[in-house]
């Protein structure tokens, strides 16, 4: 329905023309081109950046990256443009873009670490992959084959990687920051007709100490806050998914939190207060059931209010691997367990913490890898998590180092993907 000349057009006229746009896009879906990595185009810097020392202040300001991005677009008309490699630099757009107004943006969270070995490696960089085509396509923006971004992350931090992670640094890493964004310039409620796939890389500290250079010494482990009124993600929304629209609005509870001396949220959701995750990491408890038996709980992902993390991923399989029962490479002296993915309660962990049958908790995610939690505040009550090695729990202990080999190539493992440097 088309408004008439002289009149402004209704949001229902917009949402309308929006709908007919798309109509027309998938139409013509299989004449538009794929994204293609054999097409990339390199165009190198001269003038390289300087490279901040690691866990320097420059790091922890978090804004230096480095001399390269991934530039790619999609139009409506053409669908995916030749991949490039340009240096690292500022993007313009119309204040129409799309992005800007209806949170057309998206993104991923990933490492490139340089391992004891020497060599650079990227972490399960399949999943990431796939997880930002799910997060694209949740927002009606273009879809694209996994792969192909892949062999783009791959060539793009060979070229930076010497550089900016030089094998004299081993164990240390740079953060990689892959984002999608509408930045069609129509300010009709619509699918952009043009989207922009960047990738960036930026030295980063790490953060699963807390500890910032020249600050007073910080306890071990994280202190949460446990939401009250607010909700990070409710069924069938997006909180599945690296949505951007997920991130800004946490921000005030996040503020609060640190106000009152707390590192994250602990997400609630529902009337059951039940446990959904922690600020952007996925939240691990261990505790002893009242029947005696050791179990490592998480929530999961049937309800979609969770996001599907790779490091949740990857403890979850390891310690179902390594810790259970019937293992052949459960580490000696240590206690086996169950690996339960459901629904829990912040009241089960209050009174399982009452009882003394908490073990210990952790939360898991790219950025904060596997962090320790030393508290949490439940409706005024501080919940205070045992941990047994004193700066952490046992098992997180276990796990953390388990990831952190595999990363940094003290044991080859599948999930380490080594990546060719151009020297
Ligand atoms: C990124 C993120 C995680 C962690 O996912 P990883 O793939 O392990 O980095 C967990 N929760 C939220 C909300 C996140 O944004």
């Amino acid at each position: 329905m088309a408004s008439t000349t002289g009149t402004v057009p209704s949001m229902s006229d917009l949402i309308q023309a929006g709908a007919n746009d798309l109509k027309v896009e998938m139409k013509a879906d299989s004449q538009l081109q794929d994204l293609d990595a054999s097409k990339l185009h390199i165009t190198q810097s001269t003038s390289l950046r300087e490279v901040p020392e690691p866990n320097s202040e420059g790091v922890w300001g978090s804004k230096q990256c480095s001399d390269h991005m991934i530039k790619v677009i999609w139009t409506a008309d053409h669908g995916w443009h030749a991949p490039e490699i340009v240096p690292y630099g500022p993007l313009t757009m119309m204040p129409t873009a799309s992005c800007l107004h209806y949170a057309t943006s998206c993104f991923e969270g990933m490492k490139v670490y340089r391992g004891f070995d020497g060599k650079l490696r990227l972490f399960r960089p399949d999943r990431n992959c796939g997880r930002l085509v799910t997060s694209s396509s949740r927002l009606a923006l273009p879809a694209f084959d996994p792969v192909e971004l892949e062999k783009l992350l791959k060539a793009f931090l060979g070229l930076d990687g010497p550089r900016w992670l030089p094998k004299s640094q081993a164990g240390n890493f740079l953060y990689i920051r892959p984002t999608i964004i509408g930045n069609g310039e129509e300010l009709g409620v619509q699918v952009p007709a043009e989207v922009m796939l960047f990738v960036i890389a930026v030295p980063w500290p790490d953060l699963s100490t807390g500890q910032k250079p020249g600050a007073p010494p910080k306890a071990p482990g994280l202190k949460l806050l446990a939401s009250k009124d607010d909700i990070r993600a409710w069924p069938g929304g997006f909180g599945y998914t690296k949505v951007s629209a997920n991130y800004g609005p946490a921000f005030l509870s996040h503020m609060e939190g640190r106000k009152r001396g707390y590192d994250q949220i602990l997400w609630l959701f529902g009337k059951d207060f039940q446990v959904t995750e922690a600020g952007a990491s996925n939240f691990f408890v261990v505790w002893k059931t009242k029947e005696g038996k050791t179990e490592l709980v998480t929530a999961p992902l049937t309800d979609k209010i969770i996001l599907d993390g790779v490091t949740r991923r990857s403890v979850l399989e390891l310690a179902r691997e390594r810790l259970s029962a019937s293992s052949k490479d459960l580490p000696a002296g240590v206690e086996p367990l169950d690996v339960v993915e459901r629904t829990f309660s912040m009241l089960e962990v209050e009174e399982a913490w009452k009882e003394g049958r908490l073990v210990e908790a952790f939360v898991a995610g790219t950025a904060y890898f596997i962090t320790p939690v030393s508290a949490v505040n439940f409706r005024d009550t501080e919940i205070e998590i045992p941990m047994s090695n004193g700066d952490s729990g046992k098992y997180t202990a276990i796990v953390k180092d388990w990831l952190y080999d595999i990363m940094y190539g003290k044991v080859q493992h599948p999930w380490g993907v080594i990546i060719e440097e151009k020297e």
